[in-house]
């Protein structure tokens, strides 16, 4: 049995961790988008599939009997990709994905929109904004280069950003106290995120909050209907294809 977790989330590492300890063959593909990936235990492998044919194909050469769709909330290609080359194969699927921010104490004071673009177009207003929307997203922010934009990601981008931004890399989690205390530092008047959900990235929120600093939220994009979904790594481990 060789379980093919899909990953870049500290669930899949965590589910991959359980799987090793109960003694299954594990499997963990990471995109290789960060530099140095925290790795998890078992076999890793790196690198696209080549979309949905070259994922069914691997599925069937290397004798996969289950799939967990780890990725990231915001990871929607690689997710469609599984549904369809599950199907194609007759491979079992199972998404685990963490519950989002849509039920956090403070969620309904925040402005959610549904992509990066809006969640611009809804901070227009500000001079000093905290960007942590993901290396991906920050090529939509190049407009406001005469702003000074704080941004947050885990790698720096490969091309330069403008003088008047400070740009911190960083990886979680992070505490409530330097959250508060790094956006109090920048003078920040906004907040943007996207909807990762978890704990160990949330303190921002109330950070923001008690400041009184609006937030800024970017919707999770729609997944494919049908697909069995849990949202813990206890749950995953119930999954029959799984137990
Ligand atoms: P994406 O848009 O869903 O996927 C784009 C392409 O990258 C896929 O079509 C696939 O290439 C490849 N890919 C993505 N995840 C893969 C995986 N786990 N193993 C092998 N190939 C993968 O993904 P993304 O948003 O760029 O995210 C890439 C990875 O970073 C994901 O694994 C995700 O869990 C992690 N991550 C993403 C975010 C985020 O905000 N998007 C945040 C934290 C971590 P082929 O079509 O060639 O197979």
């Amino acid at each position: 049995m060789t379980v093919l977790v899909l990953g870049g989330t500290a669930e899949a590492r965590a589910l991959a961790a359980a799987l090793v300890h109960a003694g299954r063959d594990v499997l963990t593909s990471l995109a290789g988008r960060v530099q140095n990936p925290a790795l998890p235990p078992g076999r890793v492998r790196v690198g696209g599939f080549g979309g949905v044919n070259g994922l069914a194909a691997f599925l069937r050469s290397d004798r996969v009997t289950a799939v967990v769709d780890a990725s990231h909330p915001f990871a929607d290609r690689i997710g469609a990709n599984a549904v369809v080359a599950a199907e194609q194969t007759g491979v079992p699927l199972l998404r685990l994905e963490r519950p989002g921010w849509a039920n956090h104490l403070r969620a309904g004071g925040w402005t959610w929109v549904a992509d990066v673009e809006a969640a611009r177009a809804a901070a227009d207003g500000y001079t000093r904004p905290f960007l942590t929307t993901g290396r991906q997203s920050l090529a939509t922010f190049l407009p406001w280069a005469d702003r000074a934009v704080l941004a947050r990601v885990v790698d720096p981008p490969e091309f330069a950003l403008p003088g008047r931004w400070t740009l911190i890399s960083a990886r979680g989690p992070y505490a409530y106290a330097e959250e508060r205390r790094l956006m109090t530092e920048a003078g920040t008047e906004v907040l943007l995120t996207k909807d990762s959900g978890g704990t160990p990235t949330a303190a921002k929120l109330d950070a923001a909050s008690d400041l009184g600093i609006p937030v800024v939220v970017i919707a999770r994009p729609p997944r494919p209907a049908g697909v069995a979904t849990v949202s813990s790594v206890a749950e995953a481990l119930t999954w029959p294809a799984l137990a």
